[in-house]
């Protein structure tokens, strides 16, 4: 099918479009890598009356590590992130995340930014960012903030982004002492969303104890999960096998899943609980190894 009518402008300098969208508010969609947007669409469950394309605009596709933060710019793709070697040295998390999004063709197009701004709850990039503690800064025409990752998603397929507000990047911090993470995705065949996606992340002390947790899930819920119990049960705790199992338990309790054609509510309970122990088995053994 095609998509509806629609005006289009592709501005050059962010200004512009930041112009544009304080202008025609509502009813105006920014188009990063499209491949969420344009199949949505061409279905027309989007309509939107303009799209703003930002992908002329110059200085927006930068991945670096600095001001204590590793910054990822809004026209980045998941294939920038997956070749990226300040995200290897920077972030496990981010870097074991990046290959497990969808397939070449869409990691090519498909930007990080979209696909939080998109907040589908079987996006991968949002547990990622939520276990890790990350910011979203967006900017309009008046000026700039920056949204905690907690608190940017505020329901299924919706965030706090006002209309004529454009993402311009994410933020990591980056950890005071030694630090581990990664991320596994339990899918029925290459490139395809999660059955179950599992973030973690680990922070330990110079006596190697956690001083910070971060676990987050994917398609277990309206939105992705952030485990505070499971996060809070491990701080000031040794990285053992036990406490592992204790933060399994809690994120499992924590998840929302639903039967679907990917696999029954249990089953994907279970997968959670066995990815969080397993996840952060492994954080703990990077950051040891840091
Ligand atoms: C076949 C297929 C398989 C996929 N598999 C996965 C998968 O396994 N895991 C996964 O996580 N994702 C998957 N995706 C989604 C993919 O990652 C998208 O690239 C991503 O969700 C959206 O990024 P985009 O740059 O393409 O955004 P677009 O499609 O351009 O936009 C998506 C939405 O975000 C808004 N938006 C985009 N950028 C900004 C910005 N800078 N500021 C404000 N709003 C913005 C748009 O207005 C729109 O509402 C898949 C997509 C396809 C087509």
């Amino acid at each position: 099918m095609y998509p509806a009518r629609f005006d289009y402008q592709a501005p050059a300098t962010l200004d512009e479009a930041l112009d544009v969208l304080g202008e025609r508010g509502e009813d105006v969609k920014v188009l990063a890598g499209g491949q969420s947007l344009i199949p949505l669409m061409k279905l027309r469950f989007a309509q939107p009356s303009m799209l703003v394309d930002i992908n002329r605009i110059p200085g927006l596709d930068f991945i670096d590590a600095s001001n204590g933060y590793l910054r990822i710019g809004a026209l980045v793709r998941h294939n920038s992130v997956v070749t990226s070697d300040v995200v290897r040295r920077t972030n496990q998390t981010v870097a074991h995340a990046a290959p497990w999004v969808s397939d070449p063709i869409v990691r090519n197009l498909g930007t990080v930014c979209g696909s939080l701004a998109h907040a589908d709850p079987q996006g991968d990039w949002a547990s990622v960012m939520l276990a890790c503690g990350a910011e979203v800064v967006a900017r309009k025409k008046s000026g700039e903030r920056v949204i905690p990752m907690t608190e940017f998603i505020t329901d299924v397929f919706t965030t706090q982004l006002e209309p004529d507000e454009l993402v311009t990047e994410v933020r990591v911090p980056k950890y005071a002492g030694p630090s581990g993470g990664t991320y596994l995705k339990l899918e029925r065949k290459v490139g395809d969303y999660a059955t179950v996606g599992v973030a973690t992340h680990l922070t330990l002390d110079a006596a190697g104890r956690i001083v910070q947790a971060g676990i987050a899930m994917t398609a277990v819920g309206a939105t992705n999960i952030k485990a505070v119990e499971a996060e809070r049960a491990l701080i000031g705790a040794e990285p053992t096998a036990d406490a592992f199992t204790q933060a399994g338990r809690l994120a499992a309790q924590a998840s929302e899943p639903q039967d679907d054609v990917r696999g029954s509510a249990a089953y994907k309970r279970h997968v959670v609980e066995v990815f969080v122990h397993r996840g952060l088995a492994t954080a703990a053994e990077l950051a040891r190894a840091a």
